[in-house]
């Protein structure tokens, strides 16, 4: 029943779209008027743009992208929109479809250009879209920013070069503080419960072992096998810390708890971890950097 009402909204939405951009009319401003979904790439457009951009994100603190349905208001930011970025891969679920349908647009795809070869599949030609965790990655993604705001703004290029320069540079820093603390875990406790399967190439990038009670999206089934198969995976591996995430229902994760428990094993919830979105401008993960160093130190500060 939902899933029928959420199908007929997603229908309902994409016929307003597209009477409203039978009515077009863009308001006049000298910053370049970007659309991003998750917040992450918000931030990463202001870190290049800064004062050049006006950027808003469809998805706010603790959205879940993966199961992500258009509203009416989006309507309009989708319209005033100059440039449309999102990560791709399936991450935004419906969305995707809508954007691929725009043809007036400037769209930016994130993951469209990144290495497949380097990618973790998921199945046949599916990917895990979860690609900002790994700093490498966004490094690119950053590159591919700049090239689309010079695209859009040539006079400013050498302010957008600038920008890229510094961020490379501090994002090579955070690098270096990531690997660090990493290596604080001893090595055979280096494994990452968490709820979905978001941190895959944090995994990838930092040496750990990731764990998920449901895959790669949010979207799949949650099941009592998985959840035994998990225990029995924390209770051979006397695993300390599992963890919750700030844009999934913390349900799952208290239920693996029990299942530990169950067992005659005490694991404590090391904490929440910011995955599909990072914090509100107000707090302290309000950028992607503060946000991997917060998750960084919460895993750590967990499992030493
Ligand atoms: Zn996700």
């Amino acid at each position: 029943m939902f899933n029928k009402i959420k199908k007929l909204t997603f229908f309902i939405v994409m016929t307003l779209f597209i009477i409203a951009c039978e009515n077009k009319n863009k308001i006049e401003t000298d910053k370049i008027k970007v659309l991003t979904t998750i917040n992450y790439y918000t931030n990463l457009v202001e870190e290049i743009g800064k004062d050049k951009v006006e950027v808003i994100s469809l998805m706010q603190e603790g959205e879940d992208p993966h199961s992500y349905v258009a509203t009416a208001g989006d309507i309009r930011k989708i319209q005033d929109a100059e440039l449309i970025v999102y990560a791709g891969l399936h991450l935004e679920g419906r969305m995707e479809e809508i954007f691929s349908k725009l043809s007036n647009k400037k769209k930016l795809n994130l993951s469209e250009k990144l290495d497949r070869q380097k990618l973790i599949k998921t199945e046949e030609n599916t990917y895990d879209p979860h690609v900002w965790f790994n700093i490498e990655f966004w490094q690119e993604q950053v590159k591919f920013v700049t090239e689309m705001l010079i695209e859009l703004k040539p006079e400013e290029k050498e302010f957008f070069e600038n920008n890229l320069k510094k961020y490379l540079e501090e994002l090579e820093i955070t690098t270096d503080y990531i690997k660090a603390r990493i290596e604080e875990i001893p090595k055979e406790s280096r494994y990452l419960i968490t709820a979905h399967d978001a941190f895959g190439y944090f995994a990838q990038q930092f040496g750990m072992e990731v764990k998920a009670i449901q895959g790669i999206s949010t979207e799949s089934e949650i099941g009592a096998k998985e959840i035994e198969e998990l225990a029995n995976f924390i209770f051979k591996k006397n695993i300390k810390a599992i963890f919750v995430e700030s844009s999934v229902n913390h349900r799952s994760i208290e239920a693996l708890k029990e299942a530990v428990r169950s067992k005659g094993k005490e694991i404590v919830i090391g904490g929440e971890l910011y995955s599909d979105s990072m914090g509100d401008s107000k707090s302290n993960a309000n950028t992607y950097i503060k946000t991997l160093k917060i998750n960084t130190d919460t895993i750590v500060d967990s499992l030493k």
